[in-house]
């Protein structure tokens, strides 16, 4: 049960404290399940985070020279203090942007494994050394870049956020996160668990706000790397300011996935992977695969697939679209695409919402089928539960659909052929490719991040590419006197 609690007006967290902002303007923080407002947080400008810059820039140089022990400590501690308060962090999550609480748990759980995967940093940057010429020495060592910064999305306010703070944080660097403006108070909670983990003051400080502050945050001068994730378009925008001001980002954007779903594919496994896929969290997550693309006859599978979506319950195993907005926008998808022609086999538009939560922004699992490639159902994200199903008649018309979409976050492969699922892996043009698996989010230390315009910047945010963004590669050369005396005098 998600109970309805106000959690009054917010300002920034700097230095380890609460800090009023000085803006003026507010933003109203909705719960999507009550249609009510749950907090305030402050519109911020450029003055507050100068000053956040300034207490980050002031601890970086003890942070940087904090022993990578210690610094790994710190994430032990952060790990076990989440775990603890998993139901409250839970609770808040599904409060503030309308996951069940089952699905807000899933998602600490993933983005505790990037924590975990920061305790392990004493063993990942041990650096290289060896011997490359007479009397020759190199090493290599990853050192920290200064004041770093996140911007992250409303639809996992703790997973994204864990994919950048422990990484960046245990490197060294000094870290400045703007949450999204929708869903800012369990990264808020974040900042409370590091401070009581031990994490030094300045170390870690948030700045709320939408537009303005990621701007600010793109052009500040003391800040050397933004890792942004959210929609394509806003990546780009970031990307661009961010290369304009001659700073590093790596920007993580939107996503229309396929998957590939053939004849011989086992059919239970094959229809709760394509309703998990696209229909989990409501569809509003960036590995939904929102496509399947049939190949000659899945009906077998469809049929099942149906008859599943069908007992899919508001509530219970789906949570509640972000906004009003939102929610207008999913179902003008639906609504365009009835009129274009597509079958449509479940219609979540006729969903009531549960009995608790009848001002919720609802909508049921929909399936679509019959879609053309050039619709807009088919080309545009939807985020949303709504899953459409294109036709084809071989694997090669199926890998063209695929290869079309501009993004190339995912894709996925249902068959029981290896040969099949060989050349789709191969095929397709897209970062994580799962076969057998809807959702291929990849476990550290492999690591998470897309293709085309899924992503701008190079490498990916999680796994042993995350701490390469977070880094800069040190090469020192040396060579030693060789000279007899030079070490016979003290011996
Ligand atoms: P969004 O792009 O609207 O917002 C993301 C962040 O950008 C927020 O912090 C917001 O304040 C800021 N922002 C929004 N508009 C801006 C503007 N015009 N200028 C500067 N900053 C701006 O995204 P969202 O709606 O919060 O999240 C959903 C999107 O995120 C989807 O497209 C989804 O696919 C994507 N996403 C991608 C990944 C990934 O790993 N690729 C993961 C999660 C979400």
């Amino acid at each position: 049960m998600i109970q309805f609690t106000s959690h009054g007006d917010y300002g920034n967290w700097v230095d380890n404290k609460w800090l009023d902002s000085s803006s003026e303007n507010r933003i109203s923080v909705i719960s999507p399940y009550f249609d009510k407002q749950i907090a305030t947080i402050p519109d911020s400008g450029k003055s507050d985070l100068d000053i956040a810059v300034e207490k980050a820039k002031s601890a970086f140089p003890n942070w940087a020279d904090t022993n990578i022990r210690d610094r790994a400590q710190i994430m032990f501690r952060f790990k076990s203090i989440i775990e603890k308060d998993m139901d409250n962090l839970a609770a808040l999550i599904a409060l503030d942007n309308g996951k069940t609480i089952a699905d807000a748990k899933g998602s600490i759980l993933r983005g505790i494994e990037v924590i975990e995967y920061a305790t392990s940093l004493p063993n990942v940057l041990n650096g290289e050394s060896s011997d490359v010429g007479p009397g020759i020495n190199c090493t290599m060592t990853h050192e920290p870049l200064g004041v770093v910064a996140g911007i992250t999305p409303f639809n996992f306010p703790v997973m994204v956020p864990l994919w950048m703070i422990p990484l960046a944080i245990a490197s060294g660097n000094t870290f400045i996160l703007k949450p999204s403006e929708q869903t800012p108070l369990a990264g808020l909670k974040l900042a409370e668990y590091l401070k009581q983990a031990g994490l030094p003051d300045g170390v870690f400080n948030v700045v709320n706000g939408a537009k303005t502050i990621v701007e600010a945050l793109c052009d500040h001068q003391d800040i050397k790397a933004v890792a942004f994730v959210g929609s394509s378009n806003v990546a780009k925008i970031v990307y661009n300011r961010c290369s304009q001001n001659s700073k590093r980002s790596l920007c993580l954007g939107g996503a229309k996935n396929h998957m590939i779903v053939v004849p011989d594919a086992d059919t239970d496994s094959t229809a709760k992977g394509l309703l998990a896929s696209s229909m989990g969290s409501a569809g509003q997550r960036c590995m939904a695969a929102s496509v399947a693309v049939g190949v000659a006859n899945i009906d077998h599978i469809i049929d099942q697939l149906v008859e599943e979506a069908r007992n899919f319950k508001l509530g219970v195993d789906m949570g509640t679209i972000i906004s009003k907005t939102a929610l207008d926008r999913i179902t003008g998808y639906i609504d365009e695409a009835e009129k274009m022609g597509a079958k449509i086999l479940v219609d979540g538009r006729n969903n009531s919402p549960p009995d608790d939560y009848k001002q919720g922004y609802w909508l049921g699992a929909t399936i679509l089928d019959g879609i053309d490639p050039d619709w807009p159902s088919a080309k545009e994200e939807i985020f949303g539960p709504v899953l459409s199903i294109i036709r084809a008649d071989t694997i090669e018309e199926a890998m063209k659909i695929e290869n079309n979409n501009p993004y190339g976050n995912a894709a996925a492969v249902f068959t029981t052929s290896g040969q099949i699922a060989k050349v789709v892996s191969e095929k397709a043009s897209a970062g994580m490719v799962g076969i057998n698996i809807g959702v291929p989010v990849p476990r550290d230390p492999y690591s998470f991040g897309g293709w085309n315009e899924s992503k701008y910047g190079h490498g990916d945010i999680t796994g042993k590419s995350g701490v390469e963004f977070w880094t800069n590669l040190k090469k020192v050369t040396a060579r030693w006197p060789e000279s007899e005396e030079a070490w016979k005098k003290y011996f």
